[in-house]
């Protein structure tokens, strides 16, 4: 078991790459606390969780809102006594639109979501964490705003994402020393809400994007987060981990 006997947030739980991390990382052992906005949908997915044995409480909530961000902290020591990793996975790929073109209120809603949304919650985060001396952060980010080639209508996306990438950085170098891991997953396309899912033009117009011809299953991109939340992953911190099927490395 990987996880075995740590305390995890993950935000997103709700559908897609968050929910298939939840229910792979109750399998390695770990206790976890979920969030995302839909109780409904986290409430199913702790349900499945806890009828596979393992142990998980959920909260309801907005990660751009700043008070969520510690309730769920909040919630994670009152429940399993410590913290010791947090998958924070929630994200939106907004209006799509070209940049120039976009309401200022669509481009605030994608970037107070993935940008701010993930500030928040590592300030929330790291300070429980370096009193313990331990604890490692993945952030969710993408292969749009890293080699995504100019991805038509994702202006707002791709800074968000490319943002969180140099947030990262800075939190892992600002929070070694203090034996906090921070690191960056960058998906390729991946079958889930976000990504097209129940759109079959949109996922084969995607899939081909990849060297490999396929998207990835959200269980895929899971393992390289348990990966990078396990101590086998100790001496990576301010990583970019790329798991995208060969898109950044695509000639056309
Ligand atoms: P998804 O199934 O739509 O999942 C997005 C999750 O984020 C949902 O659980 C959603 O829950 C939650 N969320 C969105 N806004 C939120 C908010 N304001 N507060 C709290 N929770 C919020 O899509 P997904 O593909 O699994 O997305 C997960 C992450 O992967 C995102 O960061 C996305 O940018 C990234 N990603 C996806 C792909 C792809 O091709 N699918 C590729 C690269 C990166 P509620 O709606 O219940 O709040």
């Amino acid at each position: 078991m990987e996880l075995s006997g740590k305390s995890i947030i993950v935000t997103g739980a709700s559908s897609g790459i968050g929910a298939a991390a939840a229910l792979l990382f109750a399998a390695e052992g770990a206790d976890l606390v979920l969030g995302a906005r839909r109780s409904a949908e986290l409430e199913t997915v702790t349900e499945r969780v806890r009828r596979g044995g393992g142990r998980a409480v959920f909260l309801a909530g907005d990660v751009r809102d700043e008070a969520y961000a510690g309730a769920l902290v909040e919630l994670a020591l009152r429940s399993f006594g410590r913290l010791d990793g947090a998958f924070n996975n929630a994200g939106i790929v907004g209006r799509m639109a070209p940049a120039a073109e976009m309401d200022p209120a669509a481009w605030t809603d994608v970037i107070s979501t993935n940008l701010t949304g993930a500030f928040l919650a590592a300030r929330a985060q790291i300070p429980v964490m370096a009193r313990q001396r331990q604890g490692s952060i993945v952030f969710t980010s993408s292969f749009v705003g890293h080699s995504n080639g100019g991805l038509p209508g994702m202006g707002a996306y791709a800074a968000s994402k490319a943002g969180l990438n140099g947030l990262v950085q800075s939190l892992a170098s600002d929070h070694a020393a203090e034996g906090v891991r921070v690191n960056a997953l960058l998906p390729g396309g991946t079958i889930t809400p976000a990504g097209g899912e129940g759109d079959p033009s949109t996922l084969a117009f995607v899939a081909g994007l990849h060297p490999v011809k396929r998207m990835a299953e959200p269980g895929e991109i899971a393992q390289a987060a348990l990966f990078l939340l396990s101590d086998r992953s100790a001496f990576m911190t301010g990583s970019p981990m790329i798991v995208d099927g060969g898109m950044s490395v695509r000639l056309l």
